[in-house]
């Protein structure tokens, strides 16, 4: 049964609401996670791509946890022009059913409980103060009170906009995220695949990620603008498929949004916070929101086991702290990067092109991401004025 009275509540057990409730459970509190699906990690909305520097800021790698091992990219431009070149730092790809489910595990291990089928449909309020939630266990009516309640409850979330917080995106800062799995394909199980051209994926980029030699994770993201001009994200997806692995089987299809905008502001209320995808912590560059959702988490965590472990009311004025947690930690590189999307997604194909070609002269060794980048601002040199504005602010 859902208890009546807890500290803390989470809506949402992805790695947003699991890392929270990690943390915060380690500090001694009582944590309940509600996830209204069956099943921890399921579906799978995600490339799962991941660095293997972001994971390691929380867990040691775990080899069930890891399909491939990435270890190359391959750029490819819209005229097919690849440009390939070693990683710095490894990636992974990873299987996001376990891994989302170890994350949910290690917090119950800590002492939270988690509740599965338990829909979160309102919050209660006392005097505009969150305290507590409402909702379907089982679809059996509960609430719950608590002293504070973490909205974990992704893209789509509803818990911030319960509390009177503007989540909504507007339509050029979300992307439509599309994936299917397919197998029974020839990939090399250690190499990114990105295709920049607005022939595959107008306004965004397409990716195949390998998940071992025979199987890959082949999604596209397209800006919600471009999305909204009548092609669908599924047809550019189709297109694709039939043209590059026509052999392929699909084993399962994904759709979502992702938010590539800059982070919800406030990200606190009286009595509430937002993590992960709820509060836009994806990079808005990448679409990447797997590690920044769980970094959320964590700090979102310190910041509330303070509170509540000195017995404070947790007011918006002292969860605010985690905001600012958050702007000192990742925040400021946020906002460059969002400012730096805008700029790229305005590259036209023939620009792309003639950057791959300059790139393909350039020995492999002294290619990187950051020798892209560079050739990409000589390439247009109004780009150049764009980063000076984000690294000086103005
Ligand atoms: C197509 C696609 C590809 C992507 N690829 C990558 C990638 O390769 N790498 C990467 O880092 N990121 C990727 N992302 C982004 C990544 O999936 C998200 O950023 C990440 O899952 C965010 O974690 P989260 O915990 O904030 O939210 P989620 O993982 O979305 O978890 C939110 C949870 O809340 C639950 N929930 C929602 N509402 C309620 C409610 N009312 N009551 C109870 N439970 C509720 C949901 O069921 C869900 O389980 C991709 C996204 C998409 C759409």
């Amino acid at each position: 049964m859902i208890p009546q009275q807890t500290d803390i509540v989470v809506v949402g057990g992805g790695p947003a609401g699991s890392t929270f409730a990690l943390h915060a459970a380690q500090s001694g509190l009582d944590v309940i996670i509600l996830e209204k699906d069956r099943d921890i990690g399921v579906p799978v909305r995600c490339g799962e791509a991941v660095s293997d520097a972001g994971l390691r800021i929380f867990h040691e790698p775990d080899s069930r946890w890891i399909r491939s091992t990435i270890d190359r990219m391959r750029m490819i431009a819209p005229d097919e022009t690849i440009i390939e070149f070693p990683l710095k730092e490894i990636g992974y790809i990873l299987d996001r059913r376990i891994f989302d489910l170890d994350l949910a595990r290690f917090a119950a291990e800590a002492g939270a409980r988690v509740f599965t089928k338990t829909y979160v449909h309102g919050l209660l309020f006392r005097d505009d103060f969150v305290t507590g939630v409402r909702g379907l266990y089982l679809n059996e009516p509960f609430e719950v009170q608590a002293k504070l309640v973490i909205g974990a409850d992704g893209v789509e979330s509803r818990v911030g906009r319960w509390a009177g917080i503007r989540t909504q995106l507007k339509l050029k800062d979300i992307e439509s995220g599309l994936q299917k799995t397919v197998s029974g394909i020839d990939v090399s199980s250690n190499i990114f695949d990105f295709y920049l051209s607005t022939h595959w994926a107008p306004g965004g980029y397409l990716w195949v990620f390998p998940k071992g030699k025979h199987m890959a994770n082949i999604g596209l993201a397209i800006n919600g603008t471009e999305a909204k001009k009548g092609r669908s994200a599924r047809s550019f997806l189709e297109a694709f498929i039939a043209d590059k692995y026509p052999q392929g089987s699909v084993l399962s299809t994904v759709a979502g949004g992702v938010p590539v905008a800059r982070t919800v502001v406030p990200m606190v209320t009286d009595g509430l916070m937002l993590v992960g995808d709820a509060a836009h912590t994806v990079n808005p560059l990448t679409g990447g929101g797997i590690i920044s959702g769980m970094r959320s988490g964590l700090l979102a965590a310190e910041t509330a086991s303070k509170i509540l472990i000195a017995n404070e009311n947790p007011t918006r004025d002292r969860l605010n702290s985690y905001s600012k947690a958050w702007a000192s930690v990742g925040g400021k590189n946020h906002e460059r990067l969002y400012r730096l999307k805008e700029s790229i997604y305005r590259f036209k194909d023939d620009e792309l092109n003639a950057i791959a070609h300059r790139l393909s002269a350039v020995p492999e060794s002294d290619l990187s991401l950051f020798k892209i980048f560079s050739t990409a601002l000589r390439a247009k040199p109004s780009l150049l004025i764009d980063v000076a504005r984000l690294f000086t602010g103005i």
